[in-house]
Formats: structure tokens, sequence, C-alpha cells
């Protein structure tokens, strides 16, 4: 007989809009048997392959069928440390349940029929939060503390080579230049979708491993590249792409209009939905345009949404996208949860001016219509304005989530370091080292896929290539 597909369970849209509370609130134990049940222990799983770590989802899926969550757990924990954060956020439609034997061949993304493999992960990370004390974490610590490395930034990519490292004993000091940790977990993707508790979990077992946290300090700014290579005996750079992307084009300089980051940061980071009780202020609009089809622009997009409703505000929020929904690429469960909770989406878009009214704020945006072309490189097909189709949008707040890039604080200081001509720093692949010696990189700053799984398997990489360079057998 065939098994029905186990939905989690969400908040209402009600409850949703007007607050940051979790919206998914995944499996409950019988819900998660009821999931895993449906797994049919493929001969040939072709999940794993599409998990870009590695997993042996098979094998984990299988444990929690048989409530040896322990075990599943650490088959997890083998190649993600992370999995109550990446059950909650890894784009697994385009990865493992794309891969996954009940999803057609030649799919685009899964199928709402895959096994839905990051909901079991989050309860087997969920689980292990909640009941395990994590000695198995530690590995033989010998003499391994005499020896420093050194992480820049605090993301996923350097949280996962603090963790690996600091399993051996190595003394690992993590420098990030806000004054919060996590990276894009912490100031870009809203609570909503990841909440904090579970990212500061994370971090609190680093520290229980003696990881140091220095925040607020800027390497190539605050302290130099130079005395980190004197102090320690590798350093790995995690900086990121935290620099936006601008449309360039006329009039963006307008009052309100933000970058996604700057937006994002401001709510997320410095709690401006809660001014003036926090200090950091934040301009809400009747009618915001949020630019973009990536996770990003959802993310922005329903921000906004929550900001206007916070502030009683009877707006609307349309989301602009120069293809169609089947190529955008954010997740298709973040599309959905946006479109739910009203945001409106026009497709085959594209801006090519913003218009500023007597005081230089944004009262518009030109655009052009599109049509479909070929794909381009990224396999999805291209979009071509349509000459002569300029409609007007009116907009009092504008959003521009269409890319970030590398922020160049560090590597302008460090001029022996390769960078490429996007400002990624270039490393070899397999071992994540870069032009210096015992320098390693990894995450967004070396280009990519650009998600947070990725970044935790170079991460992952790097910490091996370390540990191989300080003769430490793994
Ligand atoms: P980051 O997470 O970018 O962290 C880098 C850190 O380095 C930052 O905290 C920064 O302040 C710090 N830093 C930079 N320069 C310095 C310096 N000179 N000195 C000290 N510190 C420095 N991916 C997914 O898989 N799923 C999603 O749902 C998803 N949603 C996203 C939503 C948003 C809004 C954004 C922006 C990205 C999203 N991504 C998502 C992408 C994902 O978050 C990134 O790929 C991932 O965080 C990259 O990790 P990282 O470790 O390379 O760097
Ligand atoms: Fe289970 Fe799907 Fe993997 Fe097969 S491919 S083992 S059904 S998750």
């Amino acid at each position: 007989m065939k098994k029905t597909i186990v939905k989690s369970k969400e908040l209402t849209i009600e409850n949703r809009i007007k607050s940051f509370d979790e919206v998914v609130f995944g499996y409950t134990e019988e819900e998660m048997l009821e999931e895993a049940s449906r797994c049919i222990q493929c001969k040939n799983p072709t999940c794993i392959c599409g998990c870009p770590v590695g997993i042996d989802i098979k094998k984990f899926i299988y444990q929690l069928t048989q409530k040896d969550y322990k075990s599943a757990y650490e088959t997890i924990f083998q190649k993600n440390r992370f999995p109550s954060i990446c059950g909650r956020v890894c784009p697994a439609e385009y990865q493992c349940r794309k891969s996954c034997v009940f999803t057609p061949k030649k799919s685009l993304y899964a199928s709402e029929n895959a096994i839905n493999i990051p909901l079991l992960e989050r309860f087997a990370g969920d689980y292990a939060k909640d009941n395990l004390t994590f000695e198995h974490n530690k590995k033989k610590t010998t003499d391994f503390n005499k020896y420093r490395v050194a992480c820049i930034g605090s993301g996923p990519a350097s949280l996962t080579v603090a963790g690996e490292l600091s399993r051996y004993g190595i003394k690992v000091d993590v420098f990030e230049a806000l004054h919060s940790l996590g990276g894009v977990l912490c100031y870009g993707i809203p609570t909503f979708r990841l909440p904090r508790e579970i990212l500061y979990y994370e971090i609190n077992l680093l520290k229980k491993y003696s990881v140091e946290f220095y925040t607020g300090v800027i390497v190539g700014k605050s302290i130099f590249f130079k005395e980190l290579q004197q102090n320690y005996d590798a350093i790995f750079i995690g900086t990121g792409a935290g620099a936006p992307v601008w449309l360039n084009i006329e009039a963006e300089s307008c009052v309100n209009i933000y970058s996604a980051n700057e937006y994002l940061t401001r709510v997320n980071l410095m709690h401006s939905y809660r001014f003036p009780q926090y200090h950091t202020p934040i301009n809400v609009g009747n009618h915001i345009v949020v630019i973009g089809g990536g996770n990003t622009a959802m993310d922005a997009a329903r921000v906004a949404l929550r900001m206007q409703k916070i502030n009683n505000i009877d707006g609307k929020v349309t989301v602009l996208y120069r293809r169609t929904e089947d190529e955008m690429p954010a997740r298709k469960i973040e599309i959905e949860h946006a479109k739910e909770e009203g945001i409106e989406f026009k497709f085959l878009v594209q801006p090519v001016k913003f218009v500023g009214d007597e005081n230089k704020k944004v009262k518009g945006i030109v655009c052009l219509k599109c049509e479909l072309g070929e794909p381009d490189e990224s396999a999805r097909r291209r979009s071509i304005p349509i000459k002569g189709s300029e409609f007007l949008i009116e907009t009092d707040l504008v959003i521009v989530a269409i890319g970030l890039k590398a922020n160049k604080t560090l590597q302008d200081t460090v001029k022996e370091l390769k960078i490429n001509k996007w400002g990624d720093i270039e490393v070899n692949s397999e071992t994540m080292e870069t032009s210096i010696p015992k320098v390693y990189a990894g995450g967004d700053i070396v280009g990519g896929e650009g998600t947070i799984i990725e970044a935790m398997g170079m991460g992952k990489k790097a910490a091996k290539s370390i540990l191989h360079k300080l003769n430490i057998k793994f």
C-alpha cells in the first residue's frame, strides 16, 4: 500500500505575519516515524549523491525507523555537525530530495513525493540537542592543544573548522567583525526560519570545546593578518560574501532603496522591529518592492511584510523577478510560504531605472517586460527584455536582493593572497589552501553555490588539510 507523505504542521498565517516565530514546527516522533517508513532503503541510494557532504541518508533514516536516535544523529554528525541548522535551511529540493528515487529523473527540483530528508535530519538534530551529552564528539586530545588555529569570520564555514579541530584538542580562536556570531545564520536568515536558540546552542557547544570567540574584530582593520600569521599555526578565512550587488541603474541612490543585506541586518541583527527599545531605525513602506528571486529576496520580502504588519501598515509587498517562477533559485518552500503570507509576484520584469520625488525619495521603478530565451551557464533560461515594453511600478520602498559578492576588506590588506576577478579568494579545491602556505579559505569567499551545507563541506575539507599539515592522524 502506498504510504502518504507526512507534512509538518506550521504556524497559522495570521500568527506568522505579525511575528518572527518559527513557521515550520518540524515532525513529532509519530510523524517522523511515518515519514521515515516511506523510505524504501534503496539498494543504490541516489539521495546520498545529492548531498554535498555525502551524509549516509539511507542509514540514518533506517536508524530513525528503529528509534535508535543517537545512532541516527551520529551517522549525520560524521559528515555534518549541524543537523538542526541544515534540517531547517538546506535547499534539499535541489539536493538530496531531488536525487531521491521518488523524484522523476530530469526534474528541475524534488517532487512532493520525495522523502522529506531535511525534516528527518532536523528531528535527529533536535533530539540530540535535547537528549545527548556530546561526549562522543571528543576525539583523543593528546598533545594537540599546543597548536593554535585562527578562523576569520564566524559563519558556517568557520564554525565547522572550529568544531572539527577543537575535537582534537587544538586551540581555535574565531575572530568576527560583527557583535554577534554565526555570519548569515545570524544577520541574514530570519528567526522565523532559523530560531537563534538553535544557532547559539551549536556555538555554545563549541565554547565547551574551548573554542574562543572574539567579536567586533575586523581582521585587516582592527588587527592585522600578519599578527595572526605570527601567532597561529594555521589560519582559515571564512569571511563570506557580505557586499551587496546593485543594479547600477539610474537613481539607485534614492532614499528608501535598501540592499537586502542592510534591511535584513537591521531587522535580524539590530532588532529594528523593536525600535525604539533597540536603537536601530528602519523605514517601512506602504508598497514595498523586492527585486530578486533567491533566498535573500524571499527573506527580505517576508521580513518586509512582517514589518508592515507589526507597524499596522495595511500595505503590500511585491517581488519582481526577471525570469519565471520555475527559474527562481529560492527554496520552493520559501516561495510557497511567501505566497501564502500574501506577497505578490511579478515575473518576467526587468527594472531599468528608479524614479525619485523632489526629496530624492523613491516613488517608482520603470521596468521592461521580458521573455525567456535559451538556458544560460546556470542552466536557467535567459531573460530577454522586450524593447518598448516600459511600464511604471509605484513604490515607496525598494529592497534590492539580486546577489552578494566578496567584501574585500581583508584581501586588500594581504597582497600575497591570490583573488579572482570577482574578488573571491583562490584555493586548491582539494585542500582549500590559498596562495599563502598554512592559510586556508572556504565558504562564500571562495565562490561556489553559496549554500550553508557547501560552506560547511569546505570547512570540513580545510580542517582535514590543517590536521594533515600538523601531522595529526584522523
Ligand atoms: P558567512 O555566513 O557569510 O559569514 C561570514 C562572516 O565573516 C560574517 O559574520 C562576517 O561579518 C565575517 N567577516 C567578514 N569579513 C571579516 C573580517 N575581515 N574580519 C572578521 N570577520 C569578518 N543558504 C542555504 O543553504 N539555505 C538558505 O536558506 C539560505 N538562505 C540565505 C538567506 C540570506 C538572506 C543570505 C544572505 C544567504 C542565504 N544562504 C542560504 C546562503 C548561506 O547563508 C551562505 O552560503 C553561508 O552563510 C556562507 O557561509 P560562510 O561561512 O562562507 O560565510
Ligand atoms: Fe530512501 Fe529516497 Fe534515499 Fe531511496 S533515494 S534510500 S527512498 S531517501
